[in-house]
């Protein structure tokens, strides 16, 4: 970590001054006022906002991480929950393996740190499911390391500070060496706070608010006007679009068929419907065998839904379960217990277009 050890930079001091009226509220985050009166943050709520955050808004977080919170107050109540109901309360958020790994990083915290999250960079980075990250991010918010965290809002500020138009990803390391040295040997946990907050609220993408923005003096593309083209980023290729069929079976009773879908692979662990394997070709939709025999209709309509790397279509077969049918795959939910609010959003898609 090269930190500036010259104790502060100026535009640390003037980040540091500007986050001290202008920080974000957040349930994860201790403001800073509370900070300075001594009140440190719970490193379990920075790591867990951290994971939930990892490519999703924090006005989607929110709620997430308050009924998390809520069901389970600290690192030792997540290690002892049942994997079922973890996997059900992140249903909605996506990238489901955060969520395995999540509770794979509370049994280990559990199990081998004795409940406490380790406060050195180099163990919490062999924790699952950390990576560099979310390494700096608790190091630096939960422990007051100096650490730099570099995350699409610091990105932003550095090659904006710096006018630097080497295109992303290929601009990251420059970016980073940038971010190290302006992070201050006092206060960095407040700092790297401060960063993104202001990446996130004055030196947004499309429109930054340079006349009120506190770096506007020393920014270097403010002076050359290049700060709405930065950063450059290289073209992102055009997702694919890949094909599926999905189940949809109820039985008299109510009881909907689902199944726990493979550990390994998209939308791992999670519940779901029994269907096909998505494939990358057109119509028409790839073969796959009923879960039971039944009346099987194809509805009207279609779902879908974009993942990270490809868009995906899928028909929705819908069918009444005679009460004797023994599936071949999944299970039957028990018809009072099952919430669709469990399901993953392109799960429940197929689930509202069915109702
Ligand atoms: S002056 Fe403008 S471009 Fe520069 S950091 Fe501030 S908001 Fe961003």
């Amino acid at each position: 970590m090269r930190y500036n050890a010259s104790v502060k930079t100026q535009e640390s001091d003037i980040l540091l001054e500007w986050y001290d009226v202008h920080a974000r509220d957040m349930p994860w985050r201790v403001p800073p006022a509370a900070r300075k009166a001594g009140t440190k943050p719970d490193p379990y709520r920075v790591w867990l906002s951290e994971v939930m955050l990892q490519q999703t808004t924090i006005a989607t977080v929110r709620d997430y991480f308050e009924r998390f919170t809520t069901r389970w107050p600290d690192v030792n109540a997540l290690a002892a929950a049942a994997d079922a109901d973890v996997m059900g309360e992140w249903a909605g958020l996506g990238y489901y393996a955060r969520a395995r790994n999540l509770l794979k990083c509370a049994r280990v915290v559990t199990d081998t740190h004795g409940g406490t999250f380790p406060a050195d960079h180099a163990t919490l980075l062999s924790l699952p499911g950390i990576g560099p990250y979310t390494a700096a991010a608790i190091s630096s918010i939960a422990f007051d390391l100096p650490h730099a965290v570099l995350d699409g809002n610091v990105e932003r500020v550095m090659a904006r500070l710096y006018d630097i138009h080497t295109p992303l990803p290929k601009a990251k390391p420059e970016l980073m060496a940038k971010a190290e040295r302006l992070t201050p040997a006092t206060r960095p946990g407040d700092y790297a706070q401060a960063v993104m907050d202001l990446g996130a609220t004055i030196c947004t993408p499309k429109s930054p608010a340079c006349g009120i923005c506190p770096l506007r003096d020393p920014c270097q593309a403010r002076q050359r006007g290049t700060a709405p083209e930065l950063p450059k980023k290289l073209p992102k290729k055009a997702k694919p679009v890949r094909h599926g069929r999905v189940y949809l079976g109820r039985r008299g009773d109510g009881a909907w068929l689902l199944e726990t879908r493979p550990e390994k692979g998209l939308l791992g662990g999670m519940l779901g419907w029994p269907g096909s394997d998505w494939v990358d070709t057109a119509l028409p939709v790839p073969e796959s065998a009923p879960p039971c025999d039944a009346d099987w209709q194809v509805l009207p309509g279609e779902v879908r839904h974009t993942f990270t790397h490809f868009h995906l279509i899928l028909e929705v077969m819908t069918a009444e379960i005679p009460p004797d049918a023994t599936p071949a795959r999944g299970h039957f939910a028990d018809p009072a217990g099952f919430r669709p609010s469990t399901l993953p959003t392109v799960m429940r898609k197929a689930f509202d277009l069915a109702r």
